[in-house]
């Protein structure tokens, strides 16, 4: 079974399989608000009541973690 997290707030959220997340930061980097951290080696969105909603994070993930989120809903 996948370790799959949900981060969620005002409507914004975001689910992350953490088995395939590396750590490696792409979204920490790419995302313009800072809703991304990497803690412990993995991707933790706590701050996704920031999320506007551009995309970014999915596209630039090159394990194609991020499995879903609240823009392609
Ligand atoms: S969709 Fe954009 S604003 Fe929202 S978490 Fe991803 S990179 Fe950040």
């Amino acid at each position: 079974m996948s370790n799959i997290k949900k981060w969620e707030a005002n409507d914004h959220w975001v689910e992350i399989n953490l088995d395939l997340c590396a750590g490696s930061g792409e979204c920490v980097e790419v995302c313009p608000v800072q809703v991304y951290d990497i803690l412990d080696g993995k991707v933790d969105a706590e701050d996704i009541a920031e999320c506007i909603e551009c995309g970014a994070c999915e596209g630039a993930c090159p394990y194609d973690a991020i499995i879903s989120h609240s823009a392609w809903k």
